[in-house]
């Protein structure tokens, strides 16, 4: 059998309970936006941000920065993109940071954490995302979060940024919806703390399954324990979509995944971001159900 999409397929299918799954797409890079759109995908839930400086020393500036990230929209244009704040540290180091070396880079200063450790950076990095956002309808993503004291600088900060390049009167996208990744179990055992301060979560199967079960992501050893269709890691899933009244999907590797994105829809996901080469068996898994 022949894995296809329906001729007429728009980025969902209809359960039998009347509901819908969307379909959104994870990208880094302007081909894989045209895919996406070629595919049929909603919208972008995930856009990766840091690929493009992983062998840096010197940081992109505001104007290279601004490029990369319009050229991704551009694909997409008209439909909502997600596009997440630069995910350094742990497998995805950025020397241009300059963050010291860590013994346990997985647990260090990755993701928000490290943003906020470099201001002048983030701000750059915001105004860019800003900036290529106008006349686009983005949305911004923070990747990491263990806590609301961490939503709430970055709230800061952006709201700064938009004062400034209000002031410089430079176009740029506003106002934008900020929500944040679940893949840090604190914040997923406690999301009713983060009611108000995001404005949707998506769930990152990758970082959430390896903090869950104390097994890194990358050793292949360590890939039979647990897993994102383990009852620790969908019952962390199901307590955030009751404790959170916002848009909850799920972009980690398990959206992408037939049976584990199955696992995901019976808990009560109803969106899936994923690379849109998977859209086609996970649409097919999921029919069939
Ligand atoms: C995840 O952790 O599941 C995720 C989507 O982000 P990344 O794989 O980029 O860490
Ligand atoms: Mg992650």
């Amino acid at each position: 059998e022949t894995l296809a999409l329906p001729e007429e397929f728009a980025g969902e299918l209809a359960l039998a309970d009347g509901s819908h799954v969307e379909f959104w797409a994870n990208v880094a890079s302007p081909a894989e936006a045209q895919e996406a759109r070629r595919l049929g995908a909603r919208g972008i839930g995930l856009l990766r941000t840091e690929f493009l400086y992983l062998d840096r020393w010197q940081s992109p500036n505001e104007e290279e920065q601004m490029q990369h990230v319009q050229k991704i929209l551009a694909p997409m244009s008209g439909r909502r993109c997600v596009v997440r704040l630069l995910d350094a540290g742990a497998d995805k180091p950025l020397p241009f940071l300059r963050l010291r070396r860590e013994e346990n880079p997985a647990l260090g200063l990755r993701g928000i954490r490290a943003l906020l450790a470099c201001p002048d950076f983030l701000q750059i990095h915001i105004r860019a995302i800003l900036r290529a956002g106008h006349g686009q309808d983005i949305a911004l993503m923070a990747p990491m979060v263990s806590q609301v004291q961490e939503i709430i600088e970055l709230r800061r900060v952006l709201a700064s940024c938009h004062s400034a390049l209000l002031e410089q009167q430079i176009d740029h996208a506003w106002p934008v919806a900020l929500g944040i990744m679940a893949e840090v179990p604190a914040m997923l055992l406690e999301p009713g703390s983060f009611r108000g301060l995001v404005d949707f979560v998506s769930v990152g199967t990758n970082d959430l399954t390896q903090y869950v079960f104390a097994a890194d992501r990358g050793d292949e050893r360590l890939q039979n324990l647990g897993g994102a269709g383990s009852s620790a890691v969908l019952g962390l899933i199901q307590g955030l979509l009751q404790g959170l009244d916002v848009p909850v999907s799920v972009c980690g590797e398990a959206a992408g995944n037939p049976q584990l994105a199955l696992g995901l829809v019976e808990h009560g996901i109803r969106r899936l971001s994923m690379s849109p080469r998977s859209f086609a068996g996970v649409w097919q898994a999921l029919r069939v159900a």
